[in-house]
């Protein structure tokens, strides 16, 4: 399966998870107060991977592609679940999606974003993207490239490291649009 195919959707436990596969690019469905049923059905319909943490559900789902995940980490979540997919490690396109709401990022005029953005952000950032969905700005600032570090640590991980390692999980440096 194609990485831009692999499409998920996660119980209410795997909030953290799913912004990531976002930020990996994965159309990821999240709802912190949906209900199990609705999402086995938007599963079902939409043949995304459901990922629980709930055994119940796990073996009640009659889904064709279940992930019961496992791991408790982060990064061993994330180790999990896209090799349970098939999928490579290091994920696939890149912040082409809102990790807040799941939408599809454009990229935008450098001009358009000017008095939208923090001075500071405008006067030393190119690229900026905005979120089509909820109109979120993001730029290549130091979250992001903290992200795409883990992400790197992640992919090039053979073993699971030991200790911790669940320092905040940022979104790449947006901010909402006035
Ligand atoms: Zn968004």
């Amino acid at each position: 399966m194609s990485a831009q195919a692999a499409r998920f959707a996660a119980d209410s436990m795997l909030g953290r998870l799913a912004r990531w596969l976002r930020i990996l690019g994965y159309d990821t469905f999240y709802l912190r107060e949906g209900d199990d049923e609705s999402l086995l059905r938007l599963a079902q319909a939409e043949g995304r991977w459901l990922l629980t943490r709930d055994a119940g559900l796990a073996a009640r789902a009659t889904v064709p592609r279940l992930i019961r995940v496992e791991a408790t980490r982060l990064e061993a979540q994330l180790r999990e679940v896209l090799t349970k997919a098939g999928l490579p490690l290091e994920g696939g396109e890149r912040l082409t999606r809102c990790p807040v709401c799941n939408g599809s990022l454009a990229a935008v005029e450098r001009s358009a974003v000017e008095g939208r953005v923090p001075p500071h952000v405008y006067a030393t950032h190119r690229v900026f993207h905005v979120c089509t969905a909820c109109g979120k700005l993001y730029w290549q600032g130091s979250h992001l490239r903290r992200i795409v570090a883990r992400l790197d640590t992640i992919a090039g991980a053979a073993e699971e490291r030991s200790g911790s390692s669940t320092g905040a999980a940022t979104a790449p440096g947006g901010r909402a649009a006035p």
